[in-house]
């Protein structure tokens, strides 16, 4: 099951650090040949050393996803690379937490810039490699944390992942033509680098209020992205899957106390 992506080309934006390295391990223990995606090179290549350790068929390129010369230049290179492109996973993403009496305007111009307009760049960069490869694979990355749940501070960041998935549903209309289909994986608390810098107390509280008493982990995405990248769910398209332990079930704390 779900080892039809060996050797297919696979873009993971957002794959030198957390979900997206992620995505990128599980994509590389499939055999896919994968090319990680993100501003800061260092962190990047290392990553990319590190799954090549382990075995796996993985390069970086430095991108920059809010920028579209940027992100033309990533898909180049990977069809460069590894001969085409097969999959695009469009997981790069930022989530600083300013409540908005504080928010410069500019911060939700950049948030909504790397979070929601690199979705259409990167799917719009990949139409003619599709196009080319007669189908392919898009998977986003959105959240919980929007689109169901809300959490002060994160009002720009609500915003762009609830406008990943309308742009989903037309996308996945746009998309058909090229046998393309496009879905989104929609994360809870995932222990991650990032989430470590929200302190230990903040981690006890969340994992305290998901039923399954734990923060999801990098591998529990990148499965489900595997998933929606793989040939059997090739009749899939402009759907999410939630991937949180339960977190957005209960409806009281009350309701947690009785498990
Ligand atoms: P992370 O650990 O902070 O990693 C973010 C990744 O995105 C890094 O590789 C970063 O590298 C890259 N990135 C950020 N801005 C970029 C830009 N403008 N261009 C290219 N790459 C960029 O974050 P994470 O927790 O893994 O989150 C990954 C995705 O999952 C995000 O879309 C996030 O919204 C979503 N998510 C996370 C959680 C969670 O619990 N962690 C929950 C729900 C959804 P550089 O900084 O070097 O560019």
């Amino acid at each position: 099951m779900l080892t039809s992506v060996k050797d297919r080309p696979v873009i993971v934006t957002g794959g030198s650090k957390g979900i997206g390295k992620g995505i990128a391990k599980v994509f590389a223990a499939q055999g896919a040949r994968v090319m990680i995606a993100a501003r800061g090179a260092d962190t990047g290549q290392a990553a990319a050393d590190e799954l090549r350790a382990a075995g796996g068929q993985v390069e970086f390129c430095q991108c920059d996803v809010s920028d579209w010369e940027s992100v033309q230049n990533m898909v180049s290179q990977t069809v460069d690379a590894f001969g085409g492109l097969s999959v695009m996973c469009a997981n790069a993403g930022a989530f600083p937490q300013t409540k908005m009496v504080d928010m410069d305007p500019g911060e939700w111009d950049q948030v909504m810039a790397t979070n929601l307009k690199s979705a259409f760049l990167c799917v719009k960069a990949s139409i003619p490699h599709f196009e080319k490869a007669g189908g392919g694979r898009v998977v986003l990355t959105s959240s919980i944390t929007g689109p169901v749940t809300g959490f002060p501070g994160w009002s720009h960041y609500g915003a762009s992942k609830s406008g990943q998935l309308g742009f989903l549903k037309t996308a996945c209309m746009e998309l058909s033509k090229y046998n393309v289909t496009i879905n989104a994986v929609m994360p809870g608390n995932i222990y991650t680098e990032g989430l470590q810098d929200l302190g230990q107390d903040y981690l006890d509280t969340m994992a305290a209020s998901i039923p399954l008493k734990r923060l999801g982990n990098v591998e529990d995405i990148g499965n489900a992205a595997l998933f929606f990248a793989s040939d059997e769910a090739g009749y899939i398209t402009g759907q999410t899957i939630i991937v949180d332990g339960g977190q957005i079930i209960p409806e009281s704390l009350e309701a947690m106390e009785e498990i």
